[in-house]
């Protein structure tokens, strides 16, 4: 018997054009589009993936970058269990930005949220503007995983939710703790098979 743990993965507000978009699009459905649309407010997205004897449902909430939006993170990151914050390997300022979101997320965000930092676009790396080392560093000192991804080359994206996967903890079937955010819940399945 397998059992099925509906989990829950948040995108950052991170700046817009980091790739966000792209993963969860390569995550879901093993595409890649050049002429992806900007995201406005938020889409969302579902995933089961094997883990062991387990299956994982992720419930992937794909949120705006633009600062009027801001306001809404709250609402996405109340309540989950992961949050991939993404930023552009390319991009100095995102990784700045990106560091604005861990603060937030350590300060307002649930208290064991699994964190995971996304360095997208290694398929750039001859111009790359944040090394590896930087990331690594940053990632260990605030306990987070971090990965280096290609939403276009589809490079580490499995790697990246099987590492949440890994972390995010079995949930207790007689809980029931639904903050007015997020449901998290767990139910048995006969199959390990693979769904969006
Ligand atoms: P979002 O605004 O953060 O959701 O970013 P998008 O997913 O919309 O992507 C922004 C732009 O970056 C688009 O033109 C994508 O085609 C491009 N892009 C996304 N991921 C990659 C990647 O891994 N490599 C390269 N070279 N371009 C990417």
């Amino acid at each position: 018997m397998t059992s099925l743990t509906h989990c829950h993965a948040f995108f950052d507000f991170q700046d817009t054009g980091v790739g966000k978009s792209s993963i969860v699009c390569r995550f879901v459905q093993d595409h890649f589009d050049h002429n992806i649309s900007p995201t406005i407010g938020a889409s969302f997205m579902t995933k089961t993936v094997p883990c062991g004897n387990e299956l994982h449902k992720f419930l992937i909430w794909d949120t705006a970058g633009q600062e009027r939006f801001h306001s809404l993170a709250p609402m996405y990151y109340r309540g989950t269990a992961a949050a991939v914050i993404v930023y552009d390997i390319t991009k100095q300022d995102s990784f700045h930005t990106l560091k604005k979101w861990v603060k937030e997320l350590k300060e307002h965000g649930p208290e064991n949220i699994v964190m995971a930092i996304a360095g997208n676009k290694c398929d750039l790396s001859d111009i790359r503007e944040v090394p590896m080392k930087d990331a690594k560093e940053y990632a260990e000192s605030i306990g987070a995983i971090v990965v280096e991804t290609s939403a276009k080359n589809a490079v580490n994206i499995e790697e990246l939710f099987q590492g949440i996967s890994q972390q995010i903890p079995p949930l207790d079937p007689h809980e029931n703790s639904n903050n007015g955010a997020i449901k998290l819940g767990r139910q048995t399945s006969q199959t390990g098979r693979r769904c969006c």
